[in-house]
């Protein structure tokens, strides 16, 4: 893909199913990951695994966004792309039953952490007088409703309108924003899905009956979200692609 190579890239949640596949994909495409999740032990692996570097940060703090950012510029020098993926499922509860404490927390890391990464992202191009690029993991969630994943699913409709704003913002000034929508991908966020809510065997049902008759693999997002950042999808912005399988035309 245009435009990968050399690039310095910050990928959220790079610890996880999605974002580790995301650090190789783009590492394999010639760019200098810099990889950032909560999980320090397994966030270095996956650095190691990519020459890159690791950092282990907490997206939802404005503390944790700013140091991966200095360690980022201080290992490369400067910030070029930014995949913001890290994410919680939050529990599974229907409406009556969702507390307060629990909306919020999934808000902090899936809403607070997307909007503080973008504008860290703003504003560390403006100091540096460039103009790169921000893929946002969004999800099938961001278009569906959910009776027991109320606060999963406002988190991810929450996200387009940061990207949304953001894209307008950027636009004049050559940063694009854009998102990606997996629908089932087997991780270990979806290993969370609880026995009460059908469990892993109704999310394998589920992902077989999609028109592509299978779940989704990290590599599946990891090559859509390389595209969305490099050249060739220069001019998209403020878009959200779907990677499910087909699942949202159902
Ligand atoms: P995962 O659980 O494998 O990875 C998520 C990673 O985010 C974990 O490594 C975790 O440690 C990290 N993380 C969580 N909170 C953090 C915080 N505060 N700061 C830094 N890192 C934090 O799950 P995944 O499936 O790879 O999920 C990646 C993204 O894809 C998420 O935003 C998720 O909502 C989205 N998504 C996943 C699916 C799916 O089926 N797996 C579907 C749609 C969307």
């Amino acid at each position: 893909m245009r435009g990968l190579a050399d690039k310095v890239v910050v990928v959220t949640g790079a610890a996880g199913g999605i974002g580790a596949a995301t650090a190789r994909r783009l590492a394999e495409e010639g760019a200098r990951v810099v990889a950032v999740d909560l999980d320090e032990e397994r966030v270095r692996k996956v650095a190691e695994s990519v020459g890159g570097l690791g950092v282990a940060a907490d997206v939802s703090s404005e503390e944790g966004v700013a140091g991966y950012l200095s360690a980022a510029v201080e290992r490369f020098g400067r910030v070029d792309l930014h995949h913001l993926n890290a994410g919680i499922p939050g529990s599974f509860a229907t409406l009556p039953e969702l507390s307060a404490a629990e909306f919020d927390r999934v808000m902090a890391v899936n809403v607070r952490g997307v909007f503080l990464g973008v504008r860290a992202a703003f504003r560390r191009y403006a100091e540096q007088g460039t103009a790169g690029n921000i893929v946002i993991t969004g999800s099938i969630g961001s278009l569906r409703g959910s009776a027991d994943l109320l606060a999963y699913q406002t988190s991810k409709h929450a996200v387009l309108g940061i990207l949304k704003g953001a894209a307008m913002y950027g636009g004049p000034l050559g940063v694009r924003v854009n998102a990606v929508a997996p629908g089932i991908v087997p991780t270990d966020l979806f290993a969370a899905t609880p026995a009460a809510a059908g469990g892993k065997d109704d999310m394998s049902r589920r992902a077989s009956s999609t028109p592509l008759r299978r779940a989704g693999t990290g590599d599946d997002v990891a090559g859509v979200v390389a595209f969305l950042l490099s050249d060739d999808a220069a001019y998209m912005t403020g878009e959200v692609v779907s990677v499910d399988g087909g699942a949202s035309i159902v």
